[in-house]
């Protein structure tokens, strides 16, 4: 078709392959994309802010001509050079200055009109803006002045002028074209543009309240989209029907007294859930959330033997060898004793062939009762007898696809996933739409809080000192690395190198032991019992020891170069220490330069609570990146924040499950539109609505 929007930004004016691959590079390759493609922020440019008027601290725009050209100072020994430049206004003069972009002083002529957009800071006595956004503004330039202005993310080597003329000839020339996916009774009730007209304001607003409306809109559509999927898999869900499981028996009531502590009241309540959604004539569909190191294996062991009571296989899934690995050993440890006979398998992809075989024949023959594994057990020739239920542990390291593969090897099973990334109930029931939530919100009895410190690069001596005294104490301590091999360019200590140096020298005479993700799963699996064995003081690793992993006598964490962690992952790090009771502390080691890795690691030292780090963690990301692919296997929200539109998420999620209600497979005429969409932006779903 002449004209359609999924043609290829290289047939718009100004875009030629070179471009092209640059705009390909941020996700930009036809003409839809480059229009949905929304600004990263605005700049009112009917008013600019006079130089005398500029405040320390905020950001803000002015309108100056350049009075000194780019004047370059080189440190060359200390690696970095500066550029000036001097602007002013009637108002007043400020000067303007960038790091490490030498070729700035060639770029601005003196007498030039620019515009500059930064943070204004005290140097002395002076205001000055420090590497602040900037464009020469030409009085003949419509888009670009005396109105509000769009400012995008740019593409390598793109203007922020040539994006929105870029932008503006996709408008006049394809708008027509577009068609709007909304059905229009859904865009009636909830009182939205129509698409035309968002697309338009989203990108050009002629006012603030125009800008909003066009926003609201497209945010909309975003939740509706990401909704529709869920709505139809909650829908498929109820109209199969589920096994009912016997809860009530002798083996789980065994299985619990066996057990060297009592479940906590959470755990309790939990199980509740679990076993009602298991009795129950519908699969379960649940959600475990709660901190890392309250307890989420034991009760999903729980619902395993409920199912292995009733007669049922059950399939626990983990995301990494070693953590499946402990998962087994430990469950077969807690069954061992029971009356009657729990048998349980271990399935992963460094069994060997034969082995594996084996295995795989005695589930598909029953003599299995519950088989942990890995991704292995997704393999084609793993298939169960009569599977009941599906344990997946650390969901968020898996696709969305993935997981729906493990129950499609039963009749229907029920399934629970557990997470240790919370966030807010009302947000977690609204995002994992299809799945019921339960929460773990108390940690077992006598659990201290872990104690957390952060000491820089300078102090680091401190901090082996503190590991020493831990592993004196006959306790064991890990200390983490980013990275397996030490990176100059980044200076960074990688991981090998460490192992050898605090060998020889911070832990002569302690028993140190080192694994990383290069290690073949034999000898990950041989560290990891010598350590449990506490034939190890201490373990030298990177994040393979991210998820999971349960040793109650570790009771110190060193993490070196903190700053190159995510907030979520230092957490979840963290919680391998503090599992017994027996106090713990973890130690940060980094050299913060961004404001948000000090923020992170301040959140790290402020808060011990996983809900408030993940609160945190939203503060610090925003939403779109947090609730991005990691959280729930969809592609991140580009222009919704499900956090401050909660009420426009609930509304999509209403209309959502009301339009599946009436067309389950988006066929009638009006939503054809809507499925392209959706397999356009989740092509993971294809599968789902095929099967229908
Ligand atoms: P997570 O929720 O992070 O997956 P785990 O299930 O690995 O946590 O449990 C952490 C540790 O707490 C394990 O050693 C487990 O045996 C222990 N544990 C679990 N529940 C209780 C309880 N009610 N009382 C005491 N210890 C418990
Ligand atoms: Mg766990």
């Amino acid at each position: 078709m002449k004209n359609s929007v999924d043609t290829s930004i290289q047939y718009l004016k100004g875009i030629g392959p070179k471009r092209a691959k640059a705009f390909a590079a941020v996700g930009i390759k036809t003409v839809e994309d480059l229009l949905y493609y929304f600004p990263r922020r605005y700049e009112d440019r009917t008013k600019f802010s006079p130089i005398s008027k500029l405040q320390e601290g905020t950001f803000q725009t002015i309108k100056a001509q350049v009075l000194v050209k780019g004047k370059r100072s080189s440190f060359r020994r200390r690696g970095f050079s500066i550029t000036e430049v001097i602007v002013g206004d009637e108002t007043g003069k400020i000067s303007c200055v960038w790091f490490n972009q030498p070729y700035l002083s060639e770029y601005f002529k003196v007498g030039q009109s620019v515009i500059l957009y930064g943070r204004v800071q005290r140097y002395g006595a002076k205001l000055q803006m420090n590497s602040p956004e900037f464009e020469l503004a030409l009085e003949q330039e419509p888009l670009s002045t005396g109105r509000i202005v769009p400012v995008y993310s740019l593409p390598q080597r793109v203007g922020q002028r040539t994006m929105r003329a870029l932008v503006k000839s996709a408008l006049d020339e394809y708008l027509g074209q577009i068609t709007d996916c909304l059905p229009y009774d859904i865009r009636a009730r909830n009182n939205l543009l129509n698409l035309a007209t968002s697309l338009i304001s989203i990108h050009f607003p002629e006012n603030e309240s125009l800008r909003l409306k066009a926003f609201e809109r497209l945010s909309f559509e975003e939740f509706f989209i990401f909704q529709l999927p869920l709505a139809m898999r909650k829908l498929n869900k109820k109209e199969k029907k589920g096994l009912i499981h016997k809860t009530e028996g002798k083996l789980i009531d065994d299985f619990l007294s066996n057990l060297t502590f009592e479940l906590t009241a959470s755990q309790q309540n939990v199980l509740k859930e679990i076993k009602k959604d298991m009795s129950g004539p519908l699969a379960m569909q649940r959600l475990l959330q709660g901190d890392v190191g309250c307890g989420k294996t034991v009760v999903a062991a729980c619902a395993c033997v409920i199912a292995a009571q009733g007669g049922y296989q059950a399939a626990f899934m983990a995301p990494t060898e070693i953590l499946a690995r402990q998962h087994y050993e430990k469950i077969k440890s807690q069954v061992s004793s029971l009356k009657s006979e729990v048998r349980i398998g271990l399935l992963t992809s460094s069994v060997d062939i034969k082995e594996k075989e084996n295995i795989s024949k005695d589930i598909c023959e029953g003599k299995i009762d519950l088989v942990i594994g890995t991704h292995a057990l997704l393999e084609e020739g793993v298939e169960f007898c009569n599977l009941g239920l599906v344990v997946i542990d650390e969901q968020h390291k898996f696709g969305v696809g993935q997981r729906a593969l493990l129950p499609a090897k039963g009749a229907n099973p029920d399934v629970l996933i557990m997470t240790a990334t919370p966030i807010p109930r009302t947000l977690a029931i609204t995002l994992y739409g299809d799945l019921d939530v339960s929460v773990i919100n108390e940690m077992p009895k006598g659990r201290l809080p872990i104690k957390t410190l952060y000491f820089n690069e300078d102090e680091k001596r401190k901090a082996y000192a503190i590991a020493r005294m831990e592993l004196a104490k006959g306790n064991q301590a890990f200390i983490i690395y980013p990275v397996i091999d030490e990176s100059v360019a980044l200076d960074l200590a990688g991981a090998k190198r460490m192992f050898q140096e605090l060998k020889s020298s911070e832990f002569k005479g302690f028993r140190l032991g080192l694994i990383h993700g290069r290690l073949d799963e034999k000898e990950q699996k041989t560290i990891m019992a010598s350590f449990k064995d506490r034939k190890l003081d201490a373990l030298i690793s990177t994040t393979v020891l991210e998820v999971g992993i349960d040793i109650p006598n570790a009771t110190c964490m060193i993490i070196e170069h903190a700053q190159r962690f995510g907030l979520s992952q230092l957490h979840q790090l963290r919680g391998r220490v503090g599992r017994g009771e027996k106090e713990s502390t973890c130690i940060l080691i980094a050299d913060s330069k961004t404001e948000e890795s000090k923020a992170r690691i301040e959140a790290m030292v402020n808060f011990n609570d996983g809900f408030r780090i993940a609160e945190e963690d939203l503060k610090i990301r925003g939403p779109g990146e947090f609730f991005g692919s990691r959280q729930h296997g969809l592609t991140e929200l580009k222009i919704a924040n499900p956090l401050t539109q909660m009420h426009l998420l609930k509304r999509a999620r209403e209309d959502a499950l009301k339009l599946i209600a009436s067309d389950q497979r988006l066929e009638l005429r009006p939503n054809i539109q809507l499925k392209q969409k959706i397999l356009q932006r989740f092509p993971e779903y294809e599968k789902l609505m095929l099967v229908g």
